[in-house]
């Protein structure tokens, strides 16, 4: 079974596939962790983020791993732990940019489908229900106005002990979200057969429980 959670950053997403993939015991695909990935080995090797055929070099001979060390989720991109360094702002940013390419994109494509091949998977990302599997068993589409998004984001940060301004998180993420929805390839929209769901005034169990009890509903 094949389920796909699109939207925008800070919609809540991230938290909803891990906790829901984990309540089903499916698989969770973080598909943002594999842009994220590739925007920081780029940065590493000195390729530039608009480099086309650089950053597609890297994404075609990416090796990405979703692993579970003593319970914590790890992302392993050619071999390293990136898990942390894959969650700062400047490699946010990143990522949206090698996101846009088309060809990083197209190099992508059987990558994240082969995740799904024999087992089940929770995928999370911006064109799961559009582009990668548009042929999934229940699709959702989280959303949440952006200061909500933004709030959650300096959260996020701010327990990883980094201490941003608001407003300058408030203006990254208008400026991703433009980014991610404008993009020729593959922008961030909601599939026509997805469920949409405002994460504005609902906590994350409650959101949990409404996302389980539709796959429920179709998952005999
Ligand atoms: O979801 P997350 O914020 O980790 O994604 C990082 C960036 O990767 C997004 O801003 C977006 O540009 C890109 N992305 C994408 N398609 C996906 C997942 C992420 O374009 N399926």
């Amino acid at each position: 079974m094949i389920v796909t959670i699109d939207g925008p950053a800070g919609s809540g997403k991230s938290t909803a596939a891990k906790l829901l993939a984990e309540k089903l015991g499916f698989f969770h695909l973080d598909t943002g962790a594999i842009y994220r990935s590739i925007a920081y080995i780029a940065k590493k090797k000195g390729i530039l983020w608009d480099n086309e055929e650089g950053v597609a070099d890297i994404a075609g001979s990416l090796d990405i791993d979703f692993r579970v060390e003593n319970g914590t989720r790890k992302v392993y991109a050619n071999g390293e732990d990136v898990t942390e360094l894959i969650r700062l702002p400047e490699i946010s940013t990143g990522s949206s940019d090698v996101a846009k390419l088309k060809k990083v994109r197209e190099a992508l494509v059987d990558v994240q489908r082969r995740f799904a091949e024999s087992r089940n998977i929770v995928a999370e990302g911006r064109d799961m229900g559009t582009v990668i599997f548009p042929y999934a068993d229940i699709k959702f589409y989280l959303d949440a106005s952006i200061e909500i998004r933004a709030k959650r984001r300096q959260l996020e940060l701010r327990l990883k002990g980094i201490e941003a301004d608001f407003d300058k998180v408030l203006e990254d993420a208008r400026k991703r979200d433009l980014q991610d929805s404008k993009r020729d390839v593959a922008p961030l929209r909601m599939a026509e057969d997805a469920i949409l769901i405002n994460t504005d005034n609902i906590g994350i169990d409650e959101m949990v429980e409404l996302l389980y009890a539709e796959v429920k509903k179709r998952w005999k």
